[in-house]
């Protein structure tokens, strides 16, 4: 088992490279339903169009059975201004402290290739392309809640917007 204390050093780790705020939650504190997937199903204009989304991404049952081999999540906040693969960089500086199994999950749809891949079936920059936590059936939502997160449904594009991502670690 690992220990929380020695973990806390990656949420200031998460603040130096341009996040707002960052906290380290117990895994079990995700919360995954599947709502979020029928939501990227019905509604989402990227829905079929990127490979890290659904029906391509992995369902929620995959994503409840790949959190129970986990401990921990580094689960962190950021301005739309700051560098969309923070989670990817966090993931790699955790993975080179020892912590092999580290795994981010993004804050949007994948949007590094001018098209993406789909046709072909598979991604030509998977050492930056991660799923967005809500393609999995993560709910940003209650997962932030739970931990103690503000979080509002915006009801205007001038509202301040904060994305969350979150690195697995175990
Ligand atoms: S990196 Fe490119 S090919 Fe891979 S999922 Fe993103 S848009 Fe698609």
């Amino acid at each position: 088992m690992k220990e929380k204390g020695d973990l806390e050093r990656f949420c200031e780790l998460a603040i130096q490279l341009g996040a707002a705020d960052a906290k380290l939650i117990r895994a079990d504190q995700v919360v995954v339903k599947n709502w979020v997937r029928w939501k990227c199903r019905f509604g989402c204009p990227d829905y079929g169009k990127v490979l890290m989304c659904p029906p391509y991404s992995p369902t929620p049952e995959e994503t409840l059975a790949l959190l129970k081999e986990y401990e921990y999540t580094l689960l962190f906040r950021s301005k739309p201004s700051t560098p969309k693969n923070l989670a990817v960089e966090l993931e790699k500086r955790i993975f080179l402290e020892g912590y092999y199994a580290a795994l981010a999950f993004a804050n949007d749809s994948c949007h590094l290739c001018k098209e993406c891949n789909v046709q072909k079936g598979y991604c030509i920059r998977p050492a930056e392309a991660r799923p967005a936590m809500e393609s999995c059936g993560i709910s940003v939502f209650e997962t932030a809640k739970n931990v103690g997160y503000r979080i509002e449904v915006l009801k205007s594009k001038e509202q301040d917007f904060m994305g969350y991502d979150l690195v697995l670690i175990c």
